[in-house]
């Protein structure tokens, strides 16, 4: 297979970019964006399964230069009380810990290691239209353009245009029950913090996390059940305005969350958590869904973006393993499918459980080593093949 085109530059797009390539393929990617677009925009914390899957792409050494690492995690009640505390993920290797990172910085890191091996990146390329025979898709984008591949992949993210040319039928992201506001207190930070401990407070209104960076920036995110945001909400009101919407939820809990709240200025911003029902297509003849576009789970769990980055490397091995592009394309939903679902519908539980624990994704890694460790570990490592795919496993 010679062509292979991938829709989106986002997570998924550019770890896809990266796994293919890496599998000697040739690869560009179609970004609708003009640019990298780096903003200040939302954090995430990156699992170790997903930097795990970012050092099979030879790709964790510049991740790991962004952010701050996370090695454990301390929850407490509405009290102040402490509820528990835990190492987090895979913490003895720089490589596999956990980290916090501004998304879009994540993204723009990864998209400079896709230009940095030579592969294609197309900016202003929207897809619009997607149609596919035995052997070729091809992507119509909304400046009339088009191009011809053997394979697209699908990394567009939770509004996939892909995934509605490829299922008209699919259901699109539904609102998952909370807003999730985000922010950064700098200055006099009013919590003392250790730079690698996460703190999760099960509050009374609103689930509440917190890091403070190394620079003594302090990260929060809350989850606050209820219902959606409107997108006038959204445009129209200011920081200070949802700040004062917050505060009156955290106020009454004996935690540190509405004293940071207070301490912030306008680096506030809120959205609503949202997610895909899981069962819809996957892939056709010639075209697949990688990341947010195929598996989008509210973001109570933790782990979108390293399933994203999971996805590709597996999806690449597929390719690269298998007979021919159709076994190929099975055998990627077969491995993926029961984990990713796993994840949305562990994180719609979490997301409807009130206040419950807000938790980084730390399961998968934290459990210890287990049948299901060891399987996700093969699977992602890149000598090894793919169970299923045909070649010798
Ligand atoms: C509020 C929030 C908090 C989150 N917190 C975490 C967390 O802590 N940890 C974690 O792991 N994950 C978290 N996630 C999830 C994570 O951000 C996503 O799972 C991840 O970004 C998915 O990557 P993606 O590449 O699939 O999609 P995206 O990041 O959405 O990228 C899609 C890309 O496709 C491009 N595109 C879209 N349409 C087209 C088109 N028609 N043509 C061409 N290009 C197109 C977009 O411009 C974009 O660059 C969070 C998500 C949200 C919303």
């Amino acid at each position: 297979m010679a062509g292979i085109m991938v829709i989106g530059g986002g997570i998924a797009g550019t770890a896809t970019a990266l796994a293919l390539h890496k599998a000697g393929f040739g690869v560009t990617v179609y970004e609708a964006h003009p640019d990298s677009g780096e903003d200040i925009g939302a954090f995430l914390t990156l699992a170790s399964n997903g930097m795990r899957a970012l050092a099979q792409l030879d790709a964790a050494e510049p991740v790991a230069g962004l952010g701050f690492p996370i090695t454990r995690m301390s929850m407490i009640d509405e009290a102040g009380a402490p509820l528990s505390a835990m190492p987090l993920g895979e913490h003895d290797h720089p490589l596999t810990r956990y980290r916090c990172l501004r998304r879009a910085e994540l993204g723009a890191v990864l998209q400079r290691e896709v230009r940095r091996r030579g592969i294609p990146i197309r900016h202003s390329a929207r897809l619009v239209a997607v149609s596919e025979s035995e052997t070729a898709a091809t992507a119509v984008f909304a400046d009339g353009s088009s191009a011809t591949g053997d394979l697209l992949v699908g990394a567009d993210g939770l509004r996939s245009a892909v995934r509605s040319q490829l299922d008209p039928t699919a259901p699109g992201p539904e609102y998952a029950g909370q807003r999730v506001f985000y922010g950064y207190t700098t200055g006099a930070t009013p919590v003392p913090g250790d730079p690698d401990l996460i703190t999760m407070v099960r509050g009374s209104g609103a689930a509440f996390g917190y890091l403070v960076s190394p620079a003594k920036e302090t990260f929060w995110f809350a989850r606050v059940p209820g219902p959606a945001a409107t997108a006038e909400e959204i445009a129209l009101m200011t920081p200070g305005q949802w700040r004062e919407r917050l505060l009156p939820l955290l106020r009454p809990d004996r935690t540190p969350a509405a004293d940071i709240v207070a301490a912030t200025d306008d680096r506030l911003l809120v959205t609503n958590a949202l997610h895909l029902a899981p069962g819809a297509r996957w892939h056709g003849r010639r075209t697949v869904l990688v990341g947010d576009a195929a598996h989008a789970a509210s973001p109570a769990t933790g782990q979108g973006a390293s399933m994203a980055l999971e996805d590709a490397v597996v999806l690449a091995k597929a390719l690269r393993d298998a007979e021919t592009p159709a076994a190929a394309l099975d055998c990627y939903e077969l491995h993926r499918r029961p984990r990713v679902e796993r994840n949305i519908t562990a994180s719609a539980r979490l997301t409807s459980s009130r206040t419950d624990s807000p938790g980084p994704q730390a399961r998968d890694s934290e459990r210890p080593a287990s049948r299901v460790d060891e399987e996700l570990l093969r699977l992602l490592d890149w000598d090894t093949p793919l169970p299923g795919s045909g070649r010798g496993a």
